[in-house]
């Protein structure tokens, strides 16, 4: 099992399949782009598949995430979820996506064996889009929505992120449009992982504000019957359920008692923590001819040395020296 220190026990593994993106939202990367990873760093799809089975198989991992950078740009992602669903025990997979090419892929990626879905979607105003994501991609994204509910890809979540001045009246109405299509949305507060670090506390727009925004329109309740568990987000039924909204307020509340993350960059680097200073490298330790046991045992150390909490609201946090389509969100 992978346990830390402080008595958890990591069983979702993040695996990131690229650090390259086709958007640049403004919380995440500059107009400009990023350098990319050069291509011999990244992981091959045997190599992601290796590592993935030795996370189920060895080490007690029992939910994986696909994510990136967008992972919908990778072309072996079909072949990647197939021997994902292959292991035994079989994982639940997930994938958080940009939704992008989605309306095309979301059939052969359920018949892959991907379980559910993550679509960001930050904005329904296409001038807003082009602006927070410097492209003209609104409808695709909501094709791509629709596809994955088409489907059976549910049910479809939904990731919003508020910027101060940009989006932050469409709380409401980017629930609205969620709960006539039995989408469930959910908030997150912006968190200080942008490569231009850009982030101030004094301007995210934070939980408590999504929740007095929605409550004006919206009657919200606490969620009873849904433990939270290690979900990060608190859930609320809306007008009385069972429809659901969720915050995830990873900077106002942070939730890292529960957490049972642990995350692979698309270069092989086992992150113990989004916001962690180090990484442990398996990628040289599978390109050396490492057995599956020392690779086991170097994963194993990695989360042995988690941090009881990611300390954004320390006076001395460090932003990590990687943005977050670098680490995989
Ligand atoms: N490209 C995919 C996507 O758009 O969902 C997967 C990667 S993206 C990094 C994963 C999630 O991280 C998205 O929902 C995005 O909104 C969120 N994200 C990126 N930067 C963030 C930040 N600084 N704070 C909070 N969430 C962020």
């Amino acid at each position: 099992m992978l346990t830390d220190a402080y008595g958890r026990v990591a069983t979702d593994l993040r695996v990131s399949l690229t650090d390259r993106c086709n958007l640049r939202c403004a919380y995440c990367m500059p107009p400009e782009g990023l350098d990319w990873l050069p291509a011999p760093e990244v992981l091959t799809g045997d190599e992601i598949v290796r590592l993935i089975t030795i996370g189920v198989e060895t080490l007690g991992i029992r939910e994986v995430r696909f994510t990136g950078g967008e992972p919908l740009l990778r072309r072996d992602l079909a072949d990647i979820i197939a021997a994902t669903a292959a292991l035994d025990p079989r994982p639940d997979i997930s994938l958080t996506t940009n939704g992008i090419g989605l309306d095309r892929r979301a059939a052969g990626l359920k018949a892959a064996g991907l379980d559910r879905i993550n679509v960001s979607l930050d904005t329904l105003r296409p001038e807003v889009f082009r602006k927070l994501t410097r492209r003209d991609r609104l409808d695709d994204v909501l094709a791509g929505m629709a596809a994955a509910a088409a489907a059976g890809l549910t049910p479809v979540k939904v990731n919003a992120v508020l910027m101060r001045d940009l989006n932050d009246d469409e709380a409401p109405d980017l629930l609205a449009y969620c709960l006539e299509r039995g989408y469930e949305l959910r908030f997150i507060e912006q968190m200080p992982l942008d490569a231009q670090h850009g982030w101030k506390r004094t301007e995210m727009v934070t939980s408590g504000e999504v929740f007095a925004s929605l409550s004006a329109a919206f009657q919200l309740s606490d969620d009873t019957e849904r433990s939270r568990g290690a979900a990060p987000a608190e859930t609320f039924l809306v007008n009385g359920g069972p429809a659901r909204v969720g915050v995830i307020a990873s900077v106002t509340r942070p939730f890292c008692g529960a957490c049972d993350r642990v995350r692979l960059t698309a270069d092989g680097q086992i992150r113990n923590c989004l916001f962690a200073r180090s990484e442990s490298d398996l990628r040289s330790a599978l390109r050396s001819g490492a057995t599956d046991a020392e690779i086991a045992g170097r994963w194993r150390a990695a989360v042995s040395s988690k941090l009881p909490g990611h300390g954004i609201n320390d006076p001395a946090f460090l932003q990590p020296d990687r943005p977050m389509s670098a680490i995989g969100g």
